[in-house]
Formats: C-alpha cells, sequence, structure tokens
C-alpha cells in the first residue's frame, strides 16, 4: 500500500529527572499542519535500528535540545558548555549521515541546525554570551512565540525564495552559535552582529537549518508554515 502522507521522524527530549523521553507539540502541530505524519524517534544507536529507522522515514526533523558534545566539532568541553545529551548524539548523527547519503530530506532546529553545520564540518561557539561578546540577546525568556532580534535573509537562498523577504523577525533561545561554517554548508540568514541563524547544503535535495524556533511560532504563522510546507512536500517526494 502507498501512502499519501510523508513519514517523518522527531528527535525527542529527554528528561533524566523524570526518566522520560518527551515532545513539545510545536513540532508535531507544524509537521501535521502541512500534511506530514510526526512520529517521535527511539533513542538508539544500534547499526541495524538506525538502518530501520533511515529506510522507513521519508524526513528527519532534528529539534532543540541540549549542547552538541564538542569533541563532535573537535573542542574540548570548556566550563561555559552546559548539559549534552549522549545519547541523542549517538542517534542523530549516524541518523543524519544516512538521510544525507540518501538524499532525503533534513530540517534542524536551534540544537538540530547546530548539529548540521557541525556535522558537515563547521564549528560552534561553546557560549555566545562569554565567547563571542554579541550584543544582541539570543536567550530571552518565555514566552517563546514573540520575536527578539531580527535576521537578514540572504535573497537567493532556498529560505529567501521561500518567504519571499529580506528580513524576519525571529525568537531566539539558545546560547551556543556558528562560529565558522564549513565550505560545504552556505549562511541563509544573519543577525545584525552577523551570527549565522539559517545555514543549507547545496550538495543535497533539502538540508536546512534554522537557529530559531519555527515549531514556537506555530503553523498559523505564514513564516514557519511555508517553512515546514516546504520541508514535508519534500519529504513527500520520497
Ligand atoms: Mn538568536
Amino acid at each position: 500500500m502507498s501512502r499519501s502522507k510523508p513519514l517523518i521522524g522527531v528527535a525527542p527530549l529527554v528528561d533524566e529527572e523524570r526518566e522520560s523521553y518527551w515532545m513539545l507539540p510545536g513540532y508535531f502541530r507544524c509537521v501535521e499542519a502541512v500534511g506530514g505524519v510526526p512520529v517521535m524517534l527511539p533513542l538508539v544507536s544500534d547499526p541495524d535500528s538506525l538502518r530501520t529507522l533511515g529506510d522507513a522515514l521519508d524526513g528527519l526533523l532534528l529539534t532543540g535540545g541540549p549542547d552538541v558534545d564538542p569533541a563532535l566539532y573537535r573542542q574540548e568541553k570548556l566550563p561555559c558548555c552546559e548539559e549534552l545529551c549522549p545519547q541523542r548524539d549517538k542517534l542523530e548523527q549516524p541518523l543524519l549521515e544516512d538521510f544525507l547519503q540518501q538524499g532525503k530530506p533534513v530540517l534542524g532546529i536551534c540544537r538540530g541546525f547546530q548539529l548540521l553545520c557541525v556535522h558537515l564540518g563547521g564549528e560552534l561557539w561553546q557560549d555566545l554570551p562569554s565567547q563571542m561578546g554579541s550584543q544582541v540577546c539570543h536567550r530571552h525568556p518565555k514566552p517563546y512565540n514573540e520575536p527578539i532580534h531580527p535576521v537578514t535573509i540572504e535573497k537567493d537562498s532556498p529560505l529567501g525564495k521561500l518567504l519571499g523577504v529580506d528580513r524576519l523577525e525571529v525568537n531566539s533561545c539558545h546560547h551556543q552559535g556558528v562560529k565558522c561554517l564549513s565550505p560545504r554548508m552556505k549562511a541563509m540568514a544573519r543577525t545584525p552582529d552577523g551570527l549565522v541563524e539559517g545555514l543549507w547544503a547545496p550538495d543535497y535535495p533539502f538540508c536546512m537549518g534554522v537557529q530559531w524556533h519555527p515549531e514556537f511560532f506555530g503553523p498559523e504563522n505564514p513564516h514557519s508554515r511555508k517553512l515546514f510546507a516546504a520541508f514535508v512536500d519534500a519529504c513527500r517526494q520520497q
């Protein structure tokens, strides 16, 4: 039986204290609103399980969460680096590589955006306030569905073509950021202090990420909806 809706794997959050895996509803709401079926991924890391997921899923949504292990970008973990999640690193990085090799769509958000940057050879600031000294507030308190800083969008990038705007007001809930991009990735959005907050990899059919949280704005927000719609449409082609 062929299926009419693409199946999108969504990386879970881990709550060690409550011994729980959990999901923010915004990710699911955004995927469902544009015709995809989201499923929360298990925290597996053995090759057979990863291959099963890579074969079954049409798209991969890399979500927000704890810091990416600095070892993945060849840095020692500094005191300013915060909580890590080795289980997610071990699930997400090989699954991401599998998706890229298969040419299947990947969308990264916040931590997921940072993992894309790192996986393709870039590096992160382990802590923006102490290392970069930015004047822009990147970690603002709730509510997260309100914008806090602007980004300028490259007109000829996938995001520029998709949204048809050269500037967007976005939310911001991160303390790390892109220090340098790999030559395999291109910037498509930047803050006034020069930080890259949107990137994509031209070598792949759909591989892009944003540092902000379109899922907190929800599918009611036209820009968030367009981004998720483009992702789910690409997944539908699989
Ligand atoms: Mn920001």
